[in-house]
């Protein structure tokens, strides 16, 4: 199944009555371009070149990471490792556009972050990037079909539309028949392919994961693993996983170590 595929399937009206402009599959989500946005080169999804992240602590200066060049290629699925604090979340942040570097530069899809200004940053998130956390951060008042829609209600997108496109991203993760139950209704692996759900919804290019397998149970934590690994295969997204788990380790096409804000 295509990225395409999954954009048809969730909204098959939106497909067929709008022009499909520069063949974004994306058009119909509401994104709309940023200035300083360039055509896809068709390389890298996501550069990182000479980042220094320095944080004030009284009047101690730490530095967390020190001058990093990075590069993740379009659809791969990459892995981050690392001692605890050695700056993997940090960089991750930075990547997904949450944070800002203290010098250097982020490209993602020929964006550079750090030159968007925080609102600019934030729609350009909201469009480009899907977030999955070690927690789920599910809405417990939701239901899955509603904490997946969740994202959709910042675009125009109709709410019989919302709900079509959250049921087949709910199908894409295997819980289509889950989608009326609420989180503590649902074991810890379920709730995360909600949340994986949730992260797919806006069709984004790139999804970060922090720890998503570090809560779960060895079988949930492979099931976790494997619909991330078909995010990249099948779906074409680009993934960047903090982990701590080998086995995600040893499914990454790429793992980066970082020691102490470096890359090793
Ligand atoms: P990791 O994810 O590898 O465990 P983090 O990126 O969370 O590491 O943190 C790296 C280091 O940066 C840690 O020493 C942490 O204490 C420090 N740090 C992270 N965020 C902040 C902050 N907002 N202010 C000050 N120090 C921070
Ligand atoms: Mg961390």
């Amino acid at each position: 199944m295509s990225t395409n595929e999954l954009e048809a399937a969730g909204s098959p009206q939106a497909t067929s009555s709008q022009p499909k402009g520069n063949g974004s599959s994306l058009q119909q989500t509401g994104r709309r371009e940023l200035p300083g946005r360039s055509p896809q080169s068709g390389q890298a999804t996501v550069e990182v070149r000479g980042v220094s992240k320095q944080y004030q602590r009284g009047s101690k200066v730490v530095e967390v990471l020190k001058d990093l060049n990075l590069t993740i290629g379009t659809g791969s699925c990459e892995a981050l490792m690392g001692p605890s604090g050695s700056g993997k979340s940090t960089l991750l942040n930075i990547i997904a556009g949450l944070d800002t570097p203290t010098s250097g530069s982020v490209t993602v899809r020929g964006v550079n972050l750090p030159s968007l200004s925080e609102d600019k940053r934030a729609e350009w998130r909201a469009s480009n990037v899907g977030f999955i956390f070690q927690t789920f951060n599910l809405m417990p008042v939701l239901t899955a079909l509603e904490n997946v829609a969740l994202p959709l209600l910042l675009t125009k997108l109709p709410s019989a539309d919302r709900e079509r496109r959250a049921k087949t991203a709910l199908e894409v993760v295997g819980l289509g028949d889950r989608a009326n139950h609420y989180p503590n209704e649902l074991s810890g692996g379920q709730e995360q392919r909600v949340a994986i759900a949730r992260a797919i919804i806006t069709d984004p290019a790139l999804i970060v994961a922090d720890e998503p397998t570090g809560d779960l149970d060895r079988q949930s934590a492979d099931e976790v693993l494997e619909l991330l690994d078909r995010l990249c295969k099948d779906f074409g997204k680009t993934v960047v996983m903090v982990t701590h788990d080998p086995a995600a380790g040893e499914r990454a096409s790429v793992l980066h170590r970082l020691d102490k804000g470096a890359l090793v």
